[in-house]
């Protein structure tokens, strides 16, 4: 049954872009969902419930707050677009448990607003995100000291596969390793583009990045294991030690490379796009003592 007070009933969300003489902008990535079955998938997949503090990512038009709203306790939404303001007041009208801010969520301080909020307790972050900065909100909220439970976010599907995908895959990267260091992927739903005004380029899913306990393995050096994996994915299609050679910010010779994969007890024509992060990381620690 479509409900219409809901703005997941595209001709709601259609009138009031008509209404509001709202122009898409396309640098902000717009593309607004119009599918109530979707939206119900991402309230259910977040696990959502009127315990919880979410904080929204992008919330356009409001249609995903208003089922957040619903089922949180309260809900914080992020927009950009201060065209869109205006419209949220109208169409959140009625839910007295949603905070707007206009703001570019690169620049919000996250920790503060979950101590605020939350008691400093860890937070769900759900989103249908604008495509061109899914990469720096997600790796940034990762790497933040943000208090945490879960991501729950629609992005391109290329790179929800590659965010959870395994070694030895055509979509194994730099990617996977960072999003599967700090939390474990579950892709919860894909979601084709007649789904979104306008229609996306490109097919979408929802992937929940749940993060973990503890970090998925434990090295001396993060960074220079993160050094290591980007540097054999620049050059995915060389020998591990051919890339970890060639690269600027490496500084080891062919023989400490060589030495430090026989202790881990890899091959000398491995290539890295085959390791697990537990063998980068073991690499790493045997490459901190060739120094
Ligand atoms: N949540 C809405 C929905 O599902 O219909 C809109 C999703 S749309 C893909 C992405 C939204 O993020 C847009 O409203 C856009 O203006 C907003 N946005 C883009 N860049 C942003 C940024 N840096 N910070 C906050 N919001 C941003």
């Amino acid at each position: 049954m479509i409900d219409m007070e809901k703005l997941s009933n595209p001709q709601k969300t259609i009138q009031i872009i008509q209404k509001k003489h709202f122009n898409f902008q396309k640098k902000f990535g717009q593309n607004f969902l119009i599918d109530a079955h979707v939206l119900e998938k991402i309230i259910a997949a977040a696990q959502i419930t009127k315990d919880d503090f979410v904080l929204e990512i992008g919330p356009g038009i409001g249609t995903m707050t208003q089922y957040l709203a619903e089922a949180a306790r309260e809900v914080t939404a992020v927009e950009i677009d201060r065209n869109l303001i205006p419209i949220l007041e109208e169409t959140l009208s009625a839910y007295d448990n949603v905070h707007v801010i206009n703001e570019d969520i690169l620049k919000v301080d996250i920790a503060a607003l979950a101590r605020e909020k939350n008691g400093g307790r860890p937070i769900k972050v759900v989103g249908n995100l604008p495509y061109y900065i899914t990469t720096p909100i997600v790796m940034g909220l990762l790497e933040s000291n943000v208090p945490l439970e879960s991501i729950t976010v629609m992005v391109q599907k290329e790179v929800a596969l590659r965010m959870q995908a395994g070694p030895g895959t055509k979509d194994y990267g730099a990617l996977s390793l960072a999003v599967q260091y700090y939390a474990e992927p579950y892709l919860a739903a894909n979601v084709p583009p007649n789904c979104f005004i306008p229609r996306p380029g490109v097919g979408s899913a929802v992937i929940v990045l749940t993060r973990r306990s503890a970090l998925a393995v434990s090295v001396r050096d993060e960074k220079l294991m993160f050094r290591l994996i980007r540097a054999s994915f620049n050059q995915r299609r060389k020998t591990l030690v051919n890339g970890l050679k060639n690269a600027g910010d490496l500084d080891y010779s062919r023989e400490q490379i060589l030495e430090a994969l026989r202790k881990v007890g890899l091959s000398e024509t491995v290539r890295g796009e085959t390791l697990t992060l537990e063998q980068f990381a073991a690499l790493a620690d045997a490459l901190l003592q060739e120094i």
